[in-house]
């Protein structure tokens, strides 16, 4: 069987996911890892079962820095292709000859996985740090839809792209920021999901900016990334990883329930984390996103309780056969 039937016949393509009915409030999906080990390889697969059952609309597995977890993605991506659960796999230009990308892509097609997030990466060691393009490798996420896009043996991928609420931090400009990710929806990207974000305006005036400059590829579906907030600590962390803002005003509810001692209120702050998660995610319905994405670490207990405000899910807890590792 040729790859490109292994894959028509096993996943669905998200972008014919995104404009799938589907009975309830709006879609979800759902971004792990690559894991570690294979305890932690284990344990994805068991968060994974969570959220199948919950009825995630896809699972998206992201692409790490080093060797070992790149290949991960791949047999982790597969894996879950197989549960079944429509799977999107990352590929980043970190790292890579144009040679390389290739073989990666063809690696991915002979393993039905042509549902592909076209990134670019960061710079290894210091995400915020400055690109080096590596040597015979590429510059932009743009140049790999493009080398996709023109070749017959890459064409049926169907490609998403990263886009960024608040403009990504090299961009310079919202302006240019905006040209950017045209740009690549132009080149044959068909959605885009975003960087997390924790001012929804920030989404909105994002979703704003693109329809205004190209009212049909700025029209295509762009999926919020969020992160539910657990504790100051990890928030703090993932935005300096990430480049995204925490607002003052959110801080500052995070501190109070903190009451001066973080530890001693984990719980607190947890609560008041996941019930601002939880709003955002109402106010992103009622503004009509396509999907929910949730960055969930390879967790599922953040996302189901946000999922269960939002009225999507039964409760989290051991008494709803939950154990402690989920
Ligand atoms: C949903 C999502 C998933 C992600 N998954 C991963 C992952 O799995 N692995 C990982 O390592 N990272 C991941 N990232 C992080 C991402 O790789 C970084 O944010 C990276 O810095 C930008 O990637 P990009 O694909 O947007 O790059 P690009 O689109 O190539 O843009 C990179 C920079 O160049 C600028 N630019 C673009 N085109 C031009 C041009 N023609 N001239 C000048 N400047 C230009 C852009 O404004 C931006 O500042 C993810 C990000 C998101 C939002």
């Amino acid at each position: 069987m040729s790859s490109t039937n292994i894959s028509a016949s096993s996943q669905w393509s998200i972008s014919e996911v995104l404009k799938r009915p589907v009975p309830g409030r709006v879609p979800f999906s759902v971004e792990f890892m690559p894991p570690r080990d294979d305890a932690a390889e284990n344990r994805l697969y068991r968060a994974a079962e969570v959220f199948h059952d919950l009825g995630a609309s896809f699972v998206s597995v992201t692409y790490g820095a080093g060797g070992s977890t790149r290949e991960r993605t791949a047999r982790v991506a597969r894996r879950l292709s197989r549960q079944p659960l429509t799977t999107l796999v990352h590929l980043t230009l970190v790292d890579h000859t144009v040679e390389e990308l290739e073989e990666i892509l063809r690696g991915y097609a002979e393993l039905g996985l042509t549902n592909l997030l076209a990134l670019r990466g960061d710079p290894p060691g210091d995400p915020l740090g400055e690109w080096i393009t590596s040597e015979g490798g590429m510059s932009y996420a743009l140049e790999l839809i493009q080398m996709i896009k023109n070749s017959p043996e890459f064409s049926h991928f169907d490609i998403g792209i990263a886009s960024f609420p608040e403009g990504h931090y090299r961009a310079g400009s919202l302006e240019n920021d905006t040209r950017y990710t045209l740009a690549k929806l132009r080149a044959g990207a068909e959605y885009s999901i975003t960087q997390m974000f924790f001012d929804v305006e920030d989404f909105l005036r994002l979703r704003d900016r693109l329809v205004a400059a190209d009212p049909v590829h700025g029209a295509k579906p762009l999926i919020p990334g969020l992160m539910p907030i657990t504790s100051l600590r990890s928030v703090r962390r993932q935005v300096e990883l990430s480049g995204s803002t925490l607002p003052r005003a959110l801080e500052e509810k995070l501190l109070r329930a903190a009451n001066g001692d973080e530890e001693a209120n984990r719980d607190e702050i947890r609560k008041v984390g996941i019930e601002t998660t939880s709003e955002m995610a109402e106010r992103l319905i009622a503004e009509g996103v396509p999907d929910l994405h949730f960055m969930t670490l390879n967790f599922t207990r953040a996302t189901q309780e946000v999922l269960h405000n939002l009225g999507m899910a039964p409760a989290w807890g051991a008494e709803h056969g939950h154990d402690a590792v989920r």
